[in-house]
């Protein structure tokens, strides 16, 4: 099993790394083409904008619309690529894939606390808190039916996934801890097994 890691901006290099110790094999996405050998794709944190912008130059937009179709096709949006994978933008809106059924606002959290490390409980991670690092991080403002939420922060969720769809609004990569790159696995291996057995 195969995960891509979009290569355009952030911590390309250890989403590869994190993701590679989850038990995948990890590699980096850049153009439309890289896509074909992949099972899931993981969109780092960065600039929206400039992320969506090249997305869209590179046809990988379209290349992953074209992936996604079938409905099995797993897709981790962290910060920006929670942006990237929202349907709807509170304000200035990128290019985007708009996969998810959410709507979003950009840089929600204020600018005093811009960025900043919490310890969040997620369940579906076991009893051992999680470090999460927001910055510059957006809100989940609205969640469509059918989107589960898996975390919150002072009220707010976080953390949500539909169907192959995961995002989070912070960044998973910046602590040594693998257990949100482990369940992204996870989701890869079940979705390939159910596409493999239809
Ligand atoms: N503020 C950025 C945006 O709006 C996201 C920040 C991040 O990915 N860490 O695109």
């Amino acid at each position: 099993m195969r995960i891509g890691v979009l290569a355009i901006q952030g911590d390309v290099r250890e989403h590869l790394g994190h993701t590679e110790r989850a038990g995948a094999e990890a590699v980096p996405v850049r153009r439309a083409q890289d896509l074909a050998k992949t099972d899931g794709l993981i969109i780092p944190g960065g600039e929206s904008t400039t992320i969506g912008m090249l997305m869209a130059e590179y046809r990988v937009i379209d290349a992953v619309l074209e992936r996604t179709g079938d409905g099995h096709y797993p897709i981790y949006g962290t910060c920006a690529g929670l942006i990237l994978m929202a349907k709807n933008v509170i304000g200035p809106s990128p290019a985007r894939l708009g996969l998810m059924d959410i709507d979003t606002s950009r840089n929600a959290y204020g600018r005093q606390i811009a960025s900043f490390e919490v310890a969040l409980d997620i369940e579906v991670l076991g009893p051992e808190p999680f470090p999460a690092v927001f910055i510059r991080a957006p809100k989940i403002e609205r969640l469509g039916a059918d989107v589960t939420p898996l975390a919150w922060y002072r009220g707010g969720v976080v953390m949500a996934e539909s169907g192959p769809f995961l995002v989070s609004s912070f960044h998973p990569e910046m602590s040594s801890d693998i257990r949100i790159h482990q369940y992204f696995v996870e989701k890869v291996k079940r979705v390939t097994r159910v596409a493999g057995a239809s």
